[in-house]
């Protein structure tokens, strides 16, 4: 690990450094860095390796510790983007049943998940529906003591690999977002196919899914009728604040790596960091890091003294997503010529971390919810 001063910081109480260190410890000699060219194999083994290595269970459960959720995934972030992604996932894609599964469903999926022998997915997105999620229209159609889904979903993270899937379909109920609910689809369920696999530039398990007339029990219904939409927030607001931790996480490595190239590429009788522009560079990045880093601790931090974190945590996302695209754009620089070839970690990253600025709320989402709350927060105190 390199720098750890951070740990010290006033957000961690002693088990979150003692987790990172130990996490730290357990990546640099079980996790590689980069992509290989089978993503699916490499990211099935992932999720047993970290099931094994026992650091998916803080990934699912009721007793959510965001702090520690946000350092697992800075930590192997910074080893292996895929290691990250294989975490996350198991997070997002069960965390509708960590919040608001019956008894049942969490007996029968969450200890696998935990272990890392069942792979999950999330899929709320739809081809016409992905910022503007209250659009979809997946339906679910109510039929005696079971629902019929009919539509697609696509963008799936884990969608081709996973063994089940928690789907937001339209239910009816109400218009808008409270006619939304949640089901659980087991992968293999008749009706329910994976129509194609998508390529993205930083290559991980992704898919758009077909329902047709895809009959599945009323008890796979995760939360009451109507609910999916509150469900699905509720899930996201635990995650979100960890995919700026993910971002910080590739921004730390990038800096690793613009710090080792800068003190011993030779250049004009001396090396590239003898130079004031570099300097200044250098820190410009750091400002970045550590100014992202307050932003998703203070986010975690308020989320696990329960408080509301509408606010800080798209502040974080935003911040932290934007500014690793910046630190690691400013170590391919760096790098030169190098820091473009294929495999390099640098040239990695750069394509790693634009995704984040999209998913999970694209950064003008974040805006306009910074914008909103504060308007609201406004209104409050002059009403007061
Ligand atoms: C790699 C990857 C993995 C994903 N994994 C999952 C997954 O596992 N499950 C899942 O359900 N979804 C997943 N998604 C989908 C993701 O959440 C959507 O891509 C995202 O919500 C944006 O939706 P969209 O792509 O339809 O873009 P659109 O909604 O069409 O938005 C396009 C752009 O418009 C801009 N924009 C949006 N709203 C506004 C606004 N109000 N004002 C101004 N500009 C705006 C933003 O820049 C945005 O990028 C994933 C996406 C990617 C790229």
């Amino acid at each position: 690990m390199s720098d750890t001063n951070y740990l010290n910081w006033p957000f961690f109480e002693e088990r979150h450094r003692t987790l990172a260190r130990e996490l730290d410890a357990w990546a640099t000699q079980h996790i590689a860095h980069g992509h290989g060219s089978d993503v699916d194999a490499q990211c099935k083994a992932l999720v047993r390796t970290l099931g094994e290595g026992g650091w998916l269970q803080h990934a699912v459960g009721d007793a959510i510790d965001t702090r520690a959720i946000c350092l697992i995934r800075e930590t192997l972030a910074r080893h292996a983007g895929l290691a990250d992604f294989a975490f996350a996932m198991q997070g997002l894609g069960s965390g509708a049943i960590s919040l608001d599964g019956t008894p049942q469903q969490r007996e029968r999926y969450l200890g696998k998940v935990a272990r890392g022998e069942a792979i999950s997915a999330f899929a709320l997105s739809e081809p016409d529906a992905g910022s503007d999620v209250a659009a979809m229209a997946c339906s679910a159609t109510l039929d005696g003591d079971h629902v019929v889904l009919n539509g697609e979903k696509t963008w799936i993270s884990n969608g081709g690999i996973a063994d089940f899937y928690v789907v937001f379909a339209r239910s009816g109920e109400a218009p808008g977002a409270r006619g939304i609910s949640a089901f659980i689809v087991d992968a293999g369920t008749p009706g329910f196919e994976i129509a194609e696999r998508i390529d993205v530039i930083a290559p991980h398990p992704l898919a758009r899914l077909r329902f047709s007339d895809c009959r599945i029990p009323l008890t796979q219904r995760v939360g009451a009728a109507g609910a999916g939409f509150k469900v699905a927030m509720r899930t996201l607001d635990v995650f979100r604040t960890s995919v700026a931790a993910a971002a910080l996480g590739f921004a730390r490595r990038a800096m690793d790596e613009a710090l080792q190239r800068a003190t011993t590429r030779k250049m004009f009788n001396g090396v590239l960091a003898d130079f004031q522009l570099t300097q200044a560079k250098l820190a410009e990045m750091a400002l970045t890091i550590d100014s992202s880093a307050l932003l998703v601790y203070r986010a975690a931090w308020q989320r696990d003294q329960g408080q509301n974190v509408t606010r800080e945590a798209a502040m974080a996302k935003l911040a932290a997503t934007e500014g690793a695209q910046q630190v690691i754009d400013a170590a391919v620089q760096m790098w030169g010529g190098l820091g473009v070839v294929s495999g390099q970690t640098v040239e990695t990253l750069y394509r790693e971390i634009r995704s984040l600025r999209i998913y999970e709320g694209a950064t003008e989402v974040q805006q306009l919810i910074i914008g909103r709350d504060l308007i609201k927060q406004h209104g409050a105190a002059n009403n007061a």
